[in-house]
């Protein structure tokens, strides 16, 4: 009995943390503002392991994360903006907003993709279907993902996104842009994206760019990608070129 109330309080605890990459919203991350903050992680370093190792995440989350917060905050004094717009309107702000605001969307949505919870990792039939529809089969998307993120040169993300046709689009960026800035050419709403840069791998896979790719296949969150799937198509189609 006194076993089953510790269990409880810890449950308590968890539900309660600070975050909103526990079953997140892109409504949620993009209204944002304000001095930003790193979003917890939804699950513990070691949690993704063996396809990330705990170094990696840990490194990724508090320090390479940390330092696009810290230099968005600095590169924004005052901000009362939320995220979507700054990134939607990026083109009038310096490099170091673009680069910056751009680093804290990508990391904070990439830790909510992920999930150690096998469950969580089962594709819905309506996005197979819609998946399908695009692609031919969930196969074909992985190949498609994996081709354009290991040929994609230097730093970027390789992204699935809903094009401004409400269309599934598979789609590349340099450095940290992504497909909500008005700078890019091949604009969307992500429902998933994966980082390219050598410091989400480079400890574990080395310079092995498409062995890291095929592996965070296996730890996607698939209910979360759903989730933002549904919320993307929902988004009027006009919002979708802003
Ligand atoms: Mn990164």
């Amino acid at each position: 009995m006194f076993k089953s109330i510790s269990v409880t309080a810890v449950l308590v605890t968890m539900s309660l943390a600070p975050s909103y990459a526990n079953a997140a919203s892109l409504q949620e991350l993009n209204a944002q503002s304000g001095t930003f903050q790193v979003p917890a992680l939804p699950y513990a370093f070691n949690a993704l392991e063996p396809e990330i190792d705990a170094e990696t995440m840990k490194l990724h989350h508090d320090k390479h994360h940390k330092a696009y917060v810290d230099k968005l905050n600095d590169a924004l004094p005052g901000n009362k903006q939320d995220l979507r717009t700054i990134l939607s309107q990026v083109s009038r702000h310096p490099p170091a907003v673009r680069d910056n605001a751009g680093g804290h969307w990508n990391h904070s949505f990439f830790w909510t993709i992920l999930t150690p919870d096998i469950k969580n990792r089962v594709v819905s039939e309506r996005l197979k279907k819609e998946i399908g529809k695009k692609f031919g089969s969930m196969e074909n998307l992985k190949k498609e993902m994996i081709t354009k993120g290991t040929n994609h040169f230097a730093s970027g993300w390789v992204w699935l996104i809903r094009n401004p046709k409400k269309q599934l689009e598979v789609v590349a960026t340099a450095n940290q842009d992504n497909p909500l800035m008005n700078t890019v050419k091949e604009r969307g709403i992500p429902i998933l994206g994966i980082d390219l840069w050598e410091h989400a791998y480079y400890l574990k896979y080395k310079n092995a760019r498409a062995e890291y790719l095929a592996s965070v296949w296996n730890i996607v969150h698939w209910s979360q990608v759903d989730a933002y799937d549904q919320e993307a198509t929902r988004e009027r189609a006009s919002k979708l070129a802003e």
